[in-house]
């Protein structure tokens, strides 16, 4: 029997259109769901609502509807969205359906059976939007720590579960485990919120009706913790049949935004520990898509809806942009700018363009017919290896480092157009040709079959432009090299990624100089900046840019990188190569006159002119400079 893996995203929230942020998660879920399948494992990947609570009672109460009709219509725009998106869920999961409220009264009758509930009474301050009840010493200003609005006084008779009972066997768990709580960052955190000691937390309200009633006191509301995060279980089928829940459970990966690790990482397995059930395999806590250096939130009006974003550029595009643009685990910051330059570098110029220049060379040159390889190919140590560099990232979750594996590939076959300039084989009868040709059409073939977690639309384009059906691609022993037959009938078609037209990116081009006011940063704002000495390995002039500079400069990476620079009125080309410069390594890919500028070199720029920033005394390439 194959490996089976289960991944859930968060339950969200239906009190509102769902922004850019909860599309991140769930595509990067999505990512590791379709990866499992084409590794031909028994996946199930569940997401769904959360519905019930406080908040959406009142907001149905003032649209003058029932709570579910209300919810009714928010989920089915999420499913919309989904589809859009072309999310892969194989559940969702609603709490206010019926196989959902008999788990969780069940639950609560094994919890007081345990006597890991108890009736008590609370005081304190509950702030609506955030769900959260505070502490008088935990308020800031007399607001919410969380999101900052108001909270009011709170009084009652509450059940609570026995949280405190299960700090020791949770260290204990964590330590055993240490890939339990990712990336390490975030477990460490945990750690030290657990070793201040945990309170029992309250899980049942009396102050609003729209819930989950407790069977052994039908006053009481199940209140969020017991409600929401057991959909986990109900969905892969505690309670309702064993045979599936011991397949699907426990999850192998939870994957949810930062600020919910603390409920995923230490309230979810003391709830497990309590109902002796196995834990999740792995809670893994990312990032914050970030506007402005802002998390975006409906209650700072802020938000990007998705919705648009797709009909603008497409959905592989936007579903590239999200699980390329950010570091997995870390924040990253959203901006429609780096969206359509993704879009234009990588899948436009980089992928687009290698699929529209290969297959016209093979009808111009081989009649349309993909040939037959040579001996030994350029291409095939290449293409093994950025199959295995994305394998190995998405075993590890790093769903952006995957992604990036597999342009390496794209890369380098364009680059390897260039090295072996395929027309002019053809003009001098050069027996090479098909060889060549072959790896650029097998490569592309490997890039789709790889793209596979990814994108859902391109795989599948680039398949039937090569002349094969795209159901071939399904599994990832379809990424060895070599599947692609000799005599294979391409099919070119329109380009698959078509430019965005856009006039930013020029100002990339121009040499950090000094403005009189900049804000300070701190340390960490430093910190992302990675300054890298670089050796300029060739300098010309760009074409009808009377500023521009094309450089070729190595640092210290498998390829040297070209960057644009805006020094050639002050640097002949032929005195720079060999002068070593510092370059911003991590600067978005621009492109600047038809070429892409990868990085910008530092230069200090007074009345007389500017000067490129240099080492005092040679430096190896990559140097990193703090
Ligand atoms: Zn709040």
């Amino acid at each position: 029997m194959a490996e089976r893996f289960t991944v859930t995203t968060p339950i969200y929230y239906p009190n509102d259109r769902l922004h850019i942020g909860h599309a991140y998660t769930t595509v990067a879920a999505d990512a590791l769901a379709r990866y499992h399948r084409l590794r031909g494992e028994d996946v199930f990947f569940v997401t769904g609502t959360d519905e019930h609570g406080q908040k959406i009672e009142e907001r149905a109460a003032k649209a003058g509807k029932a709570p579910i009709a209300y919810v009714d219509e928010i989920v089915s725009d999420i499913r919309d969205l989904w589809q859009l998106l072309q999310i892969s869920y194989d559940d969702f999961i609603r709490t206010t359906e019926p196989r959902h409220e008999r788990v969780v009264q069940e639950i609560f009758k094994k919890l007081e059976a345990s006597g890991d509930i108890y009736l008590s009474q609370y005081e304190g301050w509950y702030c609506t939007p955030c769900e959260s009840f505070w502490v008088e010493g935990k308020l800031v200003d007399g607001n919410c720590p969380s999101c900052g609005g108001p909270v009011s006084r709170l009084n009652e008779e509450s059940y609570f579960f026995r949280l405190s009972r299960y700090a020791q066997p949770l260290l204990d768990y964590i330590e055993a485990n240490p890939g339990f709580i990712q990336p390490s960052s975030r477990r460490n955190e945990m750690i030290s919120f657990i070793k201040q000691g945990l309170e029992d937390i309250s899980v049942s309200r009396t102050s609003f009706r729209w819930g989950i009633p407790l069977p052994q006191d039908p006053r009481h509301i199940a209140y969020v913790w017991i409600d929401a995060l057991t959909n986990y279980i109900t969905a892969c089928g505690y309670l309702q049949d064993e045979q599936r829940f011991a397949r699907f459970w426990p999850a192998d990966v939870h994957l949810v935004g930062k600020e919910i690790v603390r409920f995923h990482a230490i309230i979810w397995p003391a709830i497990l520990l309590a109902l002796g059930l196995p834990l999740p395999r792995v809670v893994y806590g990312h990032g914050w898509l970030l506007l402005g250096e802002q998390k975006m939130s409906k209650s700072r009006g802020n938000v990007i809806d998705p919705r648009q974003l797709v009909q603008r550029y497409g959905r592989d595009a936007v579903r590239y942009y999200l699980l390329r643009e950010v570091p997995f685990g870390a924040d990253g910051n959203y901006t429609e700018e780096a969206l359509i330059l993704r879009t234009n570098v990588d899948l436009a110029n980089d992928l687009g363009n290698l699929l529209s220049r290969t297959t016209a060379m093979i009808e111009r040159f081989t009649d349309g017919v993909v040939p037959s390889p040579s001996g030994q190919s350029e291409l095939r140590a290449t293409a093994e290896e950025c199959v295995k560099k994305a394998t190995q990232s998405l075993d590890r979750l790093q769903v952006s480092d995957g992604v990036s594996a597999v342009f390496e590939l794209v890369r380098r076959a364009n680059k390897y157009i260039e090295e072996s300039a395929p027309w002019q084989l053809n003009r001098t009868g050069d027996p090479r040709l098909n060889g060549v040709l072959y790896d650029l059409a097998e490569s592309l073939r490997i890039v789709a079959v790889l793209l596979r977690p990814f994108l859902v639309d391109a795989p599948h384009a680039i398949y039937r432009q090569l002349g094969l059906d795209s159901a071939d691609a399904s599994r990832l022993a379809d990424a060895a090299w070599g599947g692609l037959r000799p005599g294979t009938r391409i099919q070119r078609g329109e380009p698959i990624f078509p430019r965005i037209d856009t006039e930013s990116a020029a100002q990339a081009a121009e040499p950090a100089a000094a403005s009189p006011a900049t804000p300070e940063v701190t340390i960490d704002d430093f910190g992302r900046v990675d300054l890298r000495v670089g050796t300029i390995l060739a300098a010309s002039k760009v074409k009808g840019a009377d500023r521009l500079l094309e450089l070729t400069v190595d640092l210290g990476e498998s390829e040297p990188r070209t960057i644009v620079s805006g020094i050639a009125e002050y640097y002949q080309p032929e005195a720079l190569p060999g002068t070593q410069v510092v370059i911003v390594a991590n600067l978005q890919p621009a492109k600047i006159r038809g070429i892409v500028s990868r990085g910008m070199i530092l230069a200090g720029k007074t009345e007389e002119g500017l000067q490129i920033v240099s080492p005092r005394e040679p430096l190896p390439p990559g140097t990193r400079i703090k």
